[in-house]
């Protein structure tokens, strides 16, 4: 019984861990009577053992003799035979694909004594001649390291001396002297003679196969691709076939779909007398496979017919490489492809529309970062400058703009503009808002500059080192671009270029907006179809953070079902200050109720409106949370103008005023000082004003017909007793108003102690709400705005955390608090509603995670929305995580 080895008979594609991607597919091929040419894999085991010692195991050398005598039974040849000789491949496949990361060697078992039989043989003695010098090549580079150039360069000297341009037309005594010529090289190289003996190249093959797992270039690829270093590669040996056996052969590449739009049809390049790489090297021109129906039409009928076998064993796009040898067909390969993400979704409805597939699986087939992907316009590069700079591609997208350097001149601007900063800080807000796309020298993926573009969906570029960035210009080597220069940045390649390029925008964001129609368009149809059936198998429900009518009309537009998080802060700014200022100053309780009289119609003319656009649909509405002293200028400022006045000797009259509220109210922490309930417990009638606005939003709207479902959230409690007493009041304001609707009151859980303390906090609570930013920065002892830019990067690569825990919840620390928290909070009330409202619930890995955990909904920014509705769909109905990388 073998242990190392199986012969492509006893395999099948389910075996992919033991025998590779390539073996396990060979194998299947084999089965289903494909023409596969008969060999056998020696398995992943083997690779690991050899790994692991240095040496093949014991036993493997007597397989793989076994399996050889099997080949050579039934092909009627012998390797190392002088007259007829058996040629063999020696391939690398893992589990993963590892797209020309290792090594193949073909035909092993030419020498200088066979390559006359094989001459005689075929009755080609230029065919000969052309295997053996590949078999050279390949041999020296994977064997012994021998640099590819030294070969090319005999190469190029060859067709030189011919006088011809391609090395198809090297004729039989040229290639004699080349086989010569990569002899001495090998000679010089390898110190040694290329080796004779067909069992020697075998095995050294074999064993330089395992070896390049560990080369740098498939250890760097591995790393990117999140593939675990320690799976091995499999070697698979077969019979060779030729494509360079005249010009009724050839070798070529298929899909059986359109692997870049998913489009259906047959896909495929295809060169006549080559072999192995020859088609991708880019050598000669490649022909399509229309080309190969007239030059062959018996193998093109072929080929197609064995393409729609395999589409239908795979129920999946297939990409197959192939060989003609004198006319007959042989399948060299079978996978199922990579795609671009609109091909992904395309090709998963088609499948599911055609019934290979059920919706479950389509919705398997595709992922939230691809979704996000095609919601992001794209440049068109096709006649692009060269760019300017690379940087971190921090947030997909393509911007165009006029250049600014600061916040206030991004806000003016009335044409688009890019934001060009070092960094950027929580002050940038407002210029990015407005900028089209924000542009860095400084920070990585979790820079501010890269979280707040992602959350708005906005083009990011960041940490472009090569820029000097300026007051008004920015350098990059000799190039100066000053404000007012007009630049493109791309947020998928991170590339900056010199002027405007033009874009395409999303389909699927103009259909989500209602400005398409899917119909006739396979990407929109297919969108349509799988979030659809997302929402169908959903457990998790998909809310929206937005403040706004205009938010909250976009936000349904995207597919939400309700609002999990109407923050209020931003109702206090603008003309709005000047009474909350009135409200920091106030002496007495007549001024403060006074102005917070003027605030009253303000609010409740807000929660009319975003009620009007969510009508039918919850509204989370969270009471005031930021530390007042945010509303009003700061320190230095006020500082400044009080001493300009003082030293005018004019009396510095409100701004001296103000001065002393905030030195009064000033913070070292403030994350950690006066806000969210404490607040709301420390200035009287600021909270109830803003449940008295709610209630009579909700009365005037249920008034006029309508069906407001408003919720208030109470932020950073800590304690059920903070919760009770402002629960206590605004019942007690709730029922003061006349034709208000239900409304439940519910807490954030954003402090460890709410978390740990859920089971005491539940009762006063209708619903939990985690605000997972705050709990990740409290859980973790760091502020974001702090410690992005500072030491993030160093923390990646020191191994502490693979990705930004603001980006994708920390499962084992802050996932477990939310665990606790529902699990406390459920034992107590088990009807209790648990949703999310930070940054994470648009994060598809994060998404997946809150469906473990048996949470309700999950609130993210509008433009996340889909990708969220993917997700939560792709959880309900999948055992297991699938990740983007595969
Ligand atoms: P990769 O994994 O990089 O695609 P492969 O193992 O598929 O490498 O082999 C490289 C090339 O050699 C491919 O074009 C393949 O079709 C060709 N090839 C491999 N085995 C044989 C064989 N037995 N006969 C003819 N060509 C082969
Ligand atoms: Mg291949
Ligand atoms: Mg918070």
């Amino acid at each position: 019984m073998s242990r190392y080895v199986f012969d492509f008979n006893d395999g099948n594609k389910e075996l992919q861990d033991l025998l590779g991607g390539k073996g396990a597919n060979l194998a299947e091929m084999t089965r289903m009577g494909l023409p596969v040419p008969p060999g056998f894999t020696v398995t992943t085991d083997a690779c690991r053992a050899y790994l692991r010692t240095g040496a093949l195991p014991d036993g493997l050398f007597q397989e793989v003799e076994d399996h050889l005598r099997l080949i050579e039974a039934r092909l009627g040849r012998r390797l190392g035979d002088s007259a007829d000789p058996l040629l063999l491949s020696v391939r690398s496949g893992g589990r993963f694909s590892m797209p020309g990361m290792m090594e193949t060697i073909l035909d092993i078992g030419l020498n200088d004594t066979t390559v006359l039989g094989l001459a005689r043989r075929s009755g080609d003695e230029r065919f000969a001649w052309d295997s053996y010098r590949r078999l050279i090549q390949m041999f020296g580079k994977t064997v012994f390291g021998v640099p590819g150039e030294q070969f090319d360069a005999e190469l190029a000297a060859a067709r030189e001396a011919a006088g011809v341009a391609t090395d198809a037309e090297l004729g039989t005594a040229a290639l004699r002297e080349l086989v010569a010529a990569y002899q001495k090289r090998f000679f010089a190289y390898a110190g040694r003679d290329f080796p004779q003996a067909p069992h020697e190249q075998l095995y050294s093959a074999i064993t330089a196969v395992f070896a390049s797992w560990n080369t740098e270039r498939a250890v760097l690829y591995r790393r990117q691709e999140h593939i675990p270093g320690d799976l091995g590669t499999a070697v698979n040996v077969m019979a060779m076939v030729f494509g360079n056996h005249g010009t009724n052969s050839g070798t070529g590449v298929a899909f059986t779909r359109d692997p870049a739009t998913g489009r259906r049809g047959v896909y495929g390049d295809y060169l006549p007398n080559a072999q192995g790489e020859d088609v991708v090297a880019g050598i000669r021109n490649t022909v399509g496979l229309d080309e190969l129906a007239r030059m062959d039409p018996a193998s093109h009928a072929r080929l197609l017919s064995i393409m729609e076998k395999l589409e239908l064993r795979y129920r999946d796009l297939c990409d197959i490489e192939f060989t003609i040898e004198d006319g007959k067909l042989w399948m060299l390969q079978t996978r199922v492809g990579k795609r671009t993400p609109a091909a992904a979704f395309v090709i998963a409805a088609q499948l599911a529309g055609e019934g290979l597939i059920t919706d479950d699986e389509a919705l398997l087939r595709v992922t939230g970062g691809q979704l996000a992907h095609l919601m992001f316009p794209a440049f068109d590069t096709t006649n692009a400058p060269a760019p300017l700079a690379i940087g971190v591609p921090a947030s997909p997208g393509a911007a165009s703009g006029t250049v600014v350097f600061d916040s206030a001149a991004a806000a003016a601007a009335t044409g688009p503009v890019i934001l060009v900063r070092h960094e950027t800080n929580p002050d940038d807000l407002p210029g990015m808002i407005a900028a089209q796309g924000i542009l860095t020298s400084r920070g990585g993926k979790t820079s501010h500059a890269a979280v707040v573009a992602r959350g708005m969906g906005k083009t990011c570029v960041c940490g472009a080192e090569d820029l000097e960035v300026g007051p008004s210009l920015f350098r990059v080597g000799d190039t100066v671009v000053s404000e007012g220069d007009v630049i493109s940045i791309d947020g998928t390649t991170g590339r900056v270029y010199p002027g405007e390029l033009p874009v395409r925008p999303s389909a699927v964001v103009r259909w989500f907006e209602g400005e398409l129609p899917s119909t006739g368009d396979p990407l929109l149809t297919a969108v349509e179809r799988l979030t659809g059936h997302a929402d169908t198998v959903a457990k998790l429900a998909v809310h929206a953070n937005a403040d706004t009518a205009a938010d909250a009309e976009r936000a349904r537009r995207f597919g939400a079902a309700g609002i999990g998080l109407c923050r209020t802060e931003h109702m206090f700014l603008g003309e709005r200050r000047e009474l909350v200022e009135r409200l920091i100053l106030a002496t007495g309780d007549e001024e403060r109720q006074s102005a917070l009289a003027e605030l009253l119609p303000l609010q409740r003319d807000d929660f009319t409106a975003v009620l009007a656009a969510m009508d039918g649909l919850p509204v989370t509405i969270r009471l005031i949370d930021p530390p007042l002293h945010e509303f009003l200028p700061s320190l230095e400022e006020l500082t400044d103008r009080v001493a300009r006045a003082q030293a005018r000797g004019e009396d510095p009259g409100h701004d001296g005023r103000l001065l002393v509220a905030v030195r009064r109210i000033h913070e070292q922490n403030p994350m950690l000082g006066l806000r969210g309930v404490r607040l709301g417990l420390m200035v009287p009638g600021l909270f109830a004003m803003q449940v008295r606005a709610v209630a009579q939003a909700a009365a005037a709207r249920a008034a006029a017909g309508g069906d407001p479902r408003p919720e208030i959230m109470v932020p950073l409690v800590a304690s059920v007793r903070e919760l009770e007493l402002v629960r206590a009041e605004a019942s007690q304001v709730l029922s003061a108003v006349e034709g208000v609707p239900p409304i439940r009151i519910g807490t954030m859980i954003e402090v460890p102690r709410a978390a740990l303390t859920a089971g005491e906090i539940a009762p006063a609570a209708d619903f939990f709400s985690f605000g997972t930013n705050d709990l990740t920065q409290m859980a973790w002892g760091f502020s974001r705005d702090d410690v992005e830019g500072a030491f993030f990067g160093r923390y990646r690569e020191l191994g502490v955390f693979a990705t930004s825990p603001f980006e994708t919840i920390d499962v084992a620390g802050v996932g477990e608090l939310v665990r606790t928290a529902v699990r406390r909070g459920r034992s107590v009330r088990p009807d209790l509603v648990a949703g999310v409202c930070g940054e994470h619930g648009g994060d598809p890995d994060s998404v997946r995670f809150f469906h473990d955990a048996g949470l309700n909904y999950v609130s993210c920014s509008p433009f996340r929305v889909p990708v969220a509705r993917l997700e939560a769909g792709r959880a309900a109905v999948g055992d297991g995580p699938v990740s983007d990388s595969r």
